[in-house]
């Protein structure tokens, strides 16, 4: 963990939050890189499950919701974590962090239990007053069920079918940590599968497969991954079933994805609480009733994590030096998950050669993410793309200026191609494509 931190901060994939404040605690800001493998991620299940398919349609709903959104939802009474505060120094903790004396000032006069509602709030206008008071999403699902029926009657969908969203939610974790793991604020990726109450086990066995074929195509070893079935007593009353899936992070298990069964239980509160009738009318039938929903999460950030996670490679591999060797740390990403997928690496600075790599480069860059670095020896450069994921180096040397060829270099294999200029692109379009 400690060396993907580090290769994150020094290579620009994650920075510590407000870093030149000294930090904001637990809080953490995408770089260069790290916005584009976490846009892939976004990019690549947009296509995959909304896109893709004739039964989804997308949303994106506003952070700050109606209070009475979160009345309804259970969150106000409910989205509880419980802890202990130390009386003297007035710190919180998770009760098996402070058991019997603060870990903080040392003190052994804590409070008992108490529970602690997560979400963020904030407040409406210029009036700081109870009026006013609003809270920040800490989840994105309510917005679909409160949009339900503008989708249902706008999009023409009929059962089954699911409304995806992906955005920020805020919460207020008494223990965030663990790198980008648990934080404050952070981005899902959700659906809410909207079907018939006897479909639901059918649909439910669907999710789990769409979500384990996710998981390969993020290259995620499937021995690392745990399907924990949440046993009855520990589910939500109104669930039949629920899977968390879990990854062995270095830390230990932890939630990756979560898919569950809510019954009606989300449309039906909505439907009581604001009044609406949500009902849907089979078309055939006629009969009005309320959809059952089965409900996959995806944690962005947690997946940019495993993705980071399962790319690292530290590898022997020969230097430029005859029989010599040395460690190669390389970040062996799905190529469709690498932030930049082409590197063009003049092998010097000479004007007549940096002109020829920036008139490939410009040509490249609109069809691929590009890189353009003309700085430090050809071996550093390698080595540096290496370590940021880039599949392929594009290599212009000066006998380029005669064969109008340059070489294109594999990450994985660190093989040399020599590729006509005029053929690199489709040459790249299709080594990228394939096995990703
Ligand atoms: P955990 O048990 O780890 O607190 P949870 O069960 O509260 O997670 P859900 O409410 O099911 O999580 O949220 C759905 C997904 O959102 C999780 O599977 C995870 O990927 C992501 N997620 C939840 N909380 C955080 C957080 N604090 N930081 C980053 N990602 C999170």
């Amino acid at each position: 963990m400690d060396k993907i931190v580090s290769l994150a901060k020094r290579r620009g994939f994650i920075f510590p939050g407000s870093e030149i404040y000294g930090g904001l605690a637990n809080s953490w800001d995408y770089g260069p890189l790290g916005v584009e493998l976490k846009n892939n991620v976004k990019q690549e299940w947009w296509r995959r499950f909304v896109h893709s398919r004739a039964d989804m349609v997308g949303l994106d709903t506003a952070l700050v919701m109606n209070p009475k959104v979160w009345e309804a939802s259970g969150h106000l009474k409910l989205f509880n974590d419980p802890l202990v505060e130390c009386k003297s120094c007035h710190n919180r903790f998770r009760p098996d962090q402070a058991v019997g004396v603060c870990p903080n000032c040392g003190s052994k006069d804590l409070t008992g239990i108490k529970q602690f509602n997560t979400m963020f709030k904030t407040f409406i206008g210029p009036a700081e007053e109870a009026a006013n008071i609003a809270y920040f999403r800490p989840e994105t699902a309510q917005g679909m069920f409160v949009n339900f029926k503008s989708v249902l009657d706008t999009s023409r969908k009929r059962l089954p079918f699911g409304i995806a969203q992906i955005g920020k939610a805020f919460r207020n974790e008494i223990t965030p940590g663990n790198f980008i793991f648990r934080t404050r604020e952070f981005e899902q990726m959700e659906i809410e599968y909207f079907i018939e109450e006897k479909d639901w086990e059918k649909y439910f066995d669907h999710w789990l497969e769409e979500m384990k074929r996710w998981l390969k195509d993020l290259g995620v070893n499937q021995d690392k991954i745990h399907y924990h079935e949440i046993p009855d007593g520990e589910r939500a009353h109104y669930s039949k079933r629920t899977v968390d899936i879990e990854y062995s992070f270095p830390f230990g298990e932890g939630e990756l994805y979560g898919l569950a069964y809510r019954g009606n239980f989300d449309l039906k509160n909505h439907m009581e609480k604001s009044g609406e009738n949500l009902e849907y009318a089979d078309p055939e039938t006629g009969k009005k009733f309320l959809p059952h929903v089965i409900e996959p999460t995806w944690g962005v950030d947690r997946s940019v994590l495993v993705a980071m996670l399962e790319a690292y490679r530290e590898e022997q591999a020969a230097t430029a030096e005859e029989g010599e060797t040395d460690l190669r740390v390389v970040m062996k990403f799905p190529k469709w998950l690498a932030p930049i997928k082409v590197a063009v690496l003049p092998l010097s600075k000479k004007e007549n050669l940096s002109n020829k790599a920036r008139e490939i480069y410009g040509d490249l860059a609109k069809n691929f993410v590009c890189e353009y670095d003309e700085t430090q020896s050809i071996g550093k450069r390698y080595r540096r793309q290496d370590e940021i994921g880039t599949p392929f180096c594009v290599t212009v040397d000066f006998e380029s200026l005669e064969d109008n060829a340059v070489t294109v270099r594999d990450r994985d294999t660190m093989k040399q191609d020599r590729v006509k200029i005029s053929e690199l692109g489709d040459h790249l379009r299709k080594n990228l494509e394939s096995s990703s």
